[in-house]
């Protein structure tokens, strides 16, 4: 049994991080379940959600690079797999064409899927976390007077714990499999270094072998997660 200071502290802590997870709206949340998901089936650990502007769910989708069954996605196994063209794949083509649709995306489009993301019926992107090798990539919009028509309004929601969360994840993955990028890890050191702690200890695995969740899994890391706030923070402010 803990004894009472370190009980309530505990306690304390359950209700800041159930507070951090509740001030997320139900579609970024559901989106941070899938990177979990993609996380302990071995893949990148991103998710995205399309919904509607009220907040209903349309379709999900998550990263499936490392993996070879879809499941209930389209794309397994090849560099396409992300975890936004597995959501945009299931919108039919027209069909929401007069919808305000939104896709919620745990990290930062990359240059193919904001492509397809343009090519979509999303007219809005809301994504957790800022990619360390993708900044500036929403300039493609100036392009062309066609390429800016309908482009999608690109919002950061606030930085926390959870879109450390959302980089943590990645960076995991890349450092187990020792793929890791050195423009990654150079604008995310203290990320990293969690990230290769974690591999280390062998936690993430653990848990993923164990069936948590990623609330349980957030819980056990949290203070790791707020000392690289700052640092995610100071990424979103780049604008190359
Ligand atoms: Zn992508």
């Amino acid at each position: 049994m803990l004894p009472r200071r370190a009980a309530a502290y505990a306690a304390d802590m359950g209700d800041v991080i159930e507070r951090s997870c509740e001030a997320l709206d139900g579609s970024m949340r559901r989106a941070l379940e899938l990177a979990w998901e993609s996380a302990c089936a071995g893949s990148l650990g991103v998710g995205a959600v399309v919904s509607q502007a009220d907040g209903a769910e349309v379709a999900t989708g998550r990263n499936r690079l490392f993996e070879h069954d879809p499941g209930d996605d389209v794309l397994a196994g090849s560099s396409l797999a992300h975890a936004e063209l597995n959501v945009l794949a299931k919108l039919p083509i027209g069909h929401h064409e007069d919808d305000e649709l939104v896709l919620h995306t745990t990290l930062q489009p990359c240059i193919q899927c904001l492509a397809a993301i343009r090519l979509s019926p999303v007219r809005r992107v809301r994504m957790l976390a800022p990619d360390p090798i993708m900044r500036g990539v929403e300039r493609i919009e100036g392009v062309n007077a066609f390429v800016a028509r309908r482009w999608p309004q690109i919002e950061q929601v606030a930085i926390t714990e959870w879109s450390v969360l959302a980089l943590l994840l990645p960076t995991h993955a890349v450092v187990l499999r020792s793929i890791l990028l050195d423009e990654w890890s150079r604008r995310l050191p203290i990320v990293t270094d969690t990230a290769r702690r974690m591999v280390g200890s062998g936690l993430v695995v653990e848990q993923a072998s164990a069936g948590a969740d990623i609330v349980t899994f957030a819980s056990s890391v949290w203070s790791q997660l707020s000392e690289c706030v700052h640092e995610v923070q100071a990424l979103s402010e780049v604008h190359e």
